[in-house]
């Protein structure tokens, strides 16, 4: 049976996997090496020095292949490592269309990395394809979606905006790091690229920082492969191996995180003390439609905004949290809160911040797989 053929429950554990050559290890070893023997000069076992390519990151990546339905992975030190390399396909002149509520350390790479190099970013609202075209012109060679968006929840029509981009003849990259191919599978709705922060759901544990590109077409995962190469961020052996072991687990812990996360938004959106609860599982989401067709659920991460509250009231809820960890990142086990005004998203002005909703009182969980009762006692006892 071919990998191509596996559901998603048995590609997480099987995909692009074999047992280990040398002795038949089911999980492959962590080939904690920089290089490898050669009995002439290129006369190697299809490995020679481990920033051009390493076992277990070999095995990572064909993992990551085969969970996003595409045909090649590129595993990185970081998401934002994978950004970079993305974003070092463009030339000067070039030009990129954006979400104006991305992650924020996409935001500060593209502004204040990429810019001083010549290329411009057009951060905009992607809810309509109309004006996703009024920004693009003949200079265009990038668009980036983050879908569902961090932290307000938007949701992007990933299929729409590949129609779009396929009619003027530009790559279309996915952040499906909120979604994971267990809820949404850009490649398949003509995505050229999708990226993960596999540090998230993906590695799911909250003990390792790690990037991810997969791409379906040849020449693209050539360029991109040249440039993790050359450039050289990419992920060490060890956490080659836990990210890989976070992914056999990814279809379980993602179902839970959805009933959870669904219980959660719930609780919240009936508390008269909470005004907004943003969560693409509600019939009144405002891309509620467009979730449930590209969506296979709608995840464990909720944004909410106490009523009439202020920046120092929602630290103040944050503080007294319990069960959730007050801690940047998501996707692991562990429940997390966060404040993005001051944490995650404190490095986008308040006004461009503002501008998508992301006000100084909102707080984002990252409902994890604990009791959902003991996540609601702790909620109710931290909002009073
Ligand atoms: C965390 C995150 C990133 C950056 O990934 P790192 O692994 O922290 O470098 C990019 N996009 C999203 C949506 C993220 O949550």
């Amino acid at each position: 049976m071919s990998d191509k053929d596996l559901k998603f429950n048995s590609k997480t554990i099987h995909g692009g996997q074999q047992p280990d050559a040398a002795y038949g290890a089911v999980m492959p070893p962590i080939y904690q090496t920089s290089t490898y023997a050669q009995t002439t000069p290129g006369g190697h076992k299809g490995f020679e020095y481990s920033r051009s390519a390493n076992p277990t990151r070999t095995a990572l990546e064909n993992s990551l292949a085969s969970i996003e339905n595409g045909s090649y992975g590129l595993a990185f030190g970081s998401g934002l490592a994978a950004i970079d390399a993305v974003v070092k396909l463009l030339n000067p002149g070039d030009e990129v269309v954006s979400t104006n509520d991305l992650y924020g350390g996409s935001y500060r790479i593209f502004k204040q990395i990429f810019e001083k190099f010549g290329i411009t970013f057009h951060f905009i609202g992607m809810q309509s394809i109309d004006t996703i075209e009024s920004h693009i012109n003949v200079n265009t060679k990038l668009i980036w979606v983050e879908t569902p968006t961090n932290p307000m929840m938007n949701v992007i029509d990933i299929k729409g905006v590949s129609d779009l981009a396929k009619k003027h003849n530009i790559l279309l990259a996915v952040d499906n790091t909120f979604a994971t191919p267990y809820l949404q599978r850009p490649l398949d709705l003509g995505a050229d690229i999708v990226m993960h922060s596999a540090t998230k759901y993906l590695g799911g544990h909250s003990d390792v920082v790690v990037g991810a590109l997969i791409v379906k077409d040849k020449d693209l995962a050539d360029k991109l492969y040249f440039i993790q190469n050359a450039s050289g961020a990419v992920c060490g052996p060890m956490d080659s191996f836990l990210t890989l072991r976070g992914i056999k687990t990814l279809h379980v812990r993602m179902q839970r995180h959805c009933e959870n996360g669904k219980a959660i938004a719930e609780y919240l959106a009936n508390h008269p003390k909470i005004g907004k609860v943003y969560w693409p599982g509600f019939e009144n989401h405002a891309n509620h439609e467009i979730a449930k067709t590209q969506m296979d659920d709608f995840g464990g991460m909720i944004s909410f905004v106490p009523n009439g509250s202020s920046y120092d009231e929602a630290i103040q809820i944050v503080e007294k949290l319990e069960l959730f960890t007050l801690a940047e990142s998501l996707g692991g086990v562990e429940s997390l809160a966060g404040h993005p005004a001051s944490m995650t998203h404190a490095s986008i002005p308040k006004e461009e911040r503002e501008k998508s909703g992301v006000v100084d009182s909102l707080i984002r969980l990252s409902v994890g797989l604990e009791d959902a009762e003991d996540l609601i006692a702790d909620l109710e006892q931290a909002i009073g």
